[in-house]
């Protein structure tokens, strides 16, 4: 089995109001959101901090719509995915699939923080939601 997964790049984390969230995880992980930015195609605004060679994703829902929203809606606020680095998006989209996982994208996109990104369908992981990502080249 090919082993391709480089590390974890972030975790998401659905929270209803970044202006409440920002300044808690700054308390948490002493060391201050470093970007904030909106991705309106997946109607989310997401804000990042740094934790040692990984990081952690806040997002919330720009508006009600999107899978931001619906996540909240059904589960709460709490971790929604696990990113993990890969060198290229489209090759480990492509090998996951081989490999038996359901893929929400079939090819790479644009996601926040410079990074080319895709999802696997969460039926396939146990219900965790995973994202592979990779720097934008
Ligand atoms: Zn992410």
């Amino acid at each position: 089995m090919s082993n391709f997964m480089n590390k974890i790049e972030h975790i998401g984390i659905a929270v209803k109001s970044l202006d409440l969230s920002i300044p808690l995880f700054e308390k948490l992980l002493g060391s201050k959101c470093y970007k904030i930015e909106i991705i309106k195609d997946q109607h989310v605004k997401t804000a990042f901090f740094k934790i040692g060679d990984s990081k952690i994703e806040l997002l919330e829902s720009i508006n009600n719509q999107g899978p931001i929203e619906n996540f909240i809606t059904k589960n709460g606020e709490g971790i929604h995915h696990i990113a993990f680095q890969v060198s290229d998006v489209d090759e480990a989209l492509k090998q996951t699939k081989e490999l038996g996982f359901r893929l929400i994208d079939n090819t790479s996109r644009i996601g926040a923080d410079g990074l080319r990104i895709g999802f696997l369908n969460p039926r396939s992981t146990n219900s965790v939601l995973i994202e592979l990502c990779s720097n934008e080249k």
